[in-house]
């Protein structure tokens, strides 16, 4: 079994979703009391959140190789980082290590393409709907279309991300506000709407709405052990 490294605390909520689902992945695969091989290295994540809203893009990208090195230094034979607005940075972490970064945009474009969708609405922080790094790579790489709320409700969504749910607060104002954005998304013609914040699902589940949900936590921890025992 190979050894999965984990960049987390963005936020610890989402990290500990991680670790409890990629054990559940293989012990759904191994049986038993087999159990997941994992090196982790979880950050501070107040001066992490300081620097996104501050735009201080080195800082970040230098906290992420180095959460990065420490991981690879750790053992891990693959890495994931547990959160998919610092996916950014992939670009410039991936230099500095001799491990793959196994993308959670990829990740969740190959679930995509099981079952044929072609456009799809994301919903995740500002940074993670308003910039390339994930869009782009979904259109570029995966030639899936994506669509994001208008302005006001990515504020919304954005602002429910870091006040509530980062700080483990679940409300249902908010699920309503979500669920009322998800389905604007489904009118709009996505054919599925990805959870692309690794805190998303615990304040939206599958069983509320009849749009498909792509989670992007249990999509990423799920191919994190498939790729362990492959
Ligand atoms: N966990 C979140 C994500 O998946 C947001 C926290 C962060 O900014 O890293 O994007």
């Amino acid at each position: 079994m190979k050894v999965i490294g984990l960049l987390g605390g963005m936020s610890w909520e989402s990290s500990a979703l991680y670790y409890q689902q990629i054990n559940e992945g293989i012990k759904k695969s191994l049986g038993g009391l087999h159990s997941a091989k994992i090196a982790m290295y979880s950050v501070d994540f107040s001066p992490i959140e300081e620097m996104q809203h501050a735009g201080d893009l080195e800082g970040l990208a230098n906290a992420m190789i180095d959460g990065a090195k420490r991981i690879e230094a750790a053992g891990a034979d693959f890495m994931l980082i547990c959160t998919n607005t610092m996916h950014e940075f992939v670009p410039k972490i991936e230099p500095h290590l001799s491990i793959p970064i196994l993308h959670i945009a990829d990740a969740t474009a190959s679930v995509m393409k099981e079952v044929s969708i072609k456009k799809v609405g994301l919903l995740g922080t500002g940074f993670t709907m308003e910039r390339d790094f994930y869009k782009g790579r979904l259109i570029d790489n995966h030639e899936i279309d994506v669509i994001t709320p208008n302005a006001a409700d990515r504020k919304i969504v954005h602002d429910i991300i870091y006040n509530e749910l980062c700080l483990g607060q679940i409300t249902d104002p908010s699920k309503a506000e979500y669920h009322r954005i998800i389905n604007a998304l489904a009118a709009d013609g996505a054919e599925a709407v990805i959870l692309g914040c690794t805190e998303i699902g615990m304040l939206v589940k599958q069983s509320e709405t009849d749009v498909l949900l792509l989670d992007t936590t249990s999509i990423h921890a799920n191919k994190a052990a498939e790729t362990a025992i492959k």
